[in-house]
């Protein structure tokens, strides 16, 4: 067992994570995140994605997704241009922009077509990446693809995907562990998500002390992944953009709960109140 320094993710502690906007901002020197996912029935989460990823503080951002999506992305999120693909799931991606960061997996489904999309993309692309929800699965059923994704790719499992992905645990002492040897095996930033998210790199280990179970709701972990590439679109290195991004999701629900209650909150609350958090 390798030594492991733990920390705990608290708002003092992230503070020098932080990257306030420079007066002389514009939208092009704040970043452009590309999202890529949705499928026909699973185009909220895409949606949620993106503007999550706005609302982090980035420039702009692209939506990447099949034509079935098209109508949605735009009418429910004016401020994201939108690239389509394939017409009820995406089928190929290639674009000729150069987005600051990629965000993938959030509602993309697990369509043959789109596995092979996937395989593609992964043999050319070296921007930053976050991986997340089907996209994640797929890898985790084609793990010789594994080596293609970037040194420092961010990968956001729930405990299901996680468990997908580098295999069942017997206890919390194992499963640190293996997310270790997982992590540091791929040179990954591994994102646990739970009660208490933990995001495990190289011999480190931080645990976020935000957030509450009104996060039990679908979609907010799209929000997460939104967030997080918003953040390596801005600049933030993979390490601060997924401790930094965690603890602002968390915080959002923290504040949101104020105003919506525990159970009337929902993953969009997390795109109103995101705002709140950052002040
Ligand atoms: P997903 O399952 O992909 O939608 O992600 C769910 C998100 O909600 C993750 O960011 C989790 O960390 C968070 N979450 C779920 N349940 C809780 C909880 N009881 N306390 C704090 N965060 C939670
Ligand atoms: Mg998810």
């Amino acid at each position: 067992n390798t030594p492991t320094s733990y920390y705990l993710s608290d708002c003092p502690s992230i503070l020098h994570r932080y990257r306030p906007v420079s007066r002389f901002a514009h939208k092009g020197t704040q970043g452009h995140a590309l999202i890529i996912g949705g499928s026909y029935g699973k185009m909220g989460a895409v949606v949620l994605a993106a503007k999550a990823a706005l609302k982090s503080g980035c420039g702009l951002v692209t939506a990447y997704i099949p034509k079935c999506g098209y109508d949605i992305m735009q009418t429910a999120f004016p401020e994201a241009m939108a690239l389509t693909e394939g017409q009820e799931h995406i089928t190929k991606i290639g674009f000729d922009m150069q987005p600051k960061a990629i965000g993938i997996g959030p509602g993309i489904g697990q369509h043959e077509e789109t596995q092979q999309a996937l395989h593609d993309f992964l043999k050319l692309n070296n921007t930053p990446l976050v991986v997340d929800a089907d996209a994640l699965n797929i890898l985790s059923y084609n793990k010789e693809w594994l080596p293609l994704l970037p040194e420092n790719t961010i990968m956001t499992p729930h405990p299901k995907e996680l468990e997908r992905l580098m295999g069942s645990w017997n206890n919390d002492f194992d499963r640190l562990e293996k997310m270790k040897a997982f992590a540091s095996a791929h040179n990954l930033i591994l994102v646990a998500k739970d009660a208490h998210t933990m995001v495990v790199h190289g011999g480190t280990v931080h645990i976020n002390t935000s957030g509450n179970a009104a996060l039990a709701t679908g979609g907010t972990g799209d929000t997460l992944t939104g967030i997080i590439t918003g953040l390596l679109a801005q600049g933030y290195n993979a390490v601060d953009a997924a401790i930094f991004g965690v603890h602002l999701h968390g915080l959002t629900a923290d504040v949101a709960v104020e105003h919506t209650g525990m159970q009337a909150f929902t993953a969009s609350d997390v795109v109103t109140y995101m705002g709140k958090a950052y002040l």
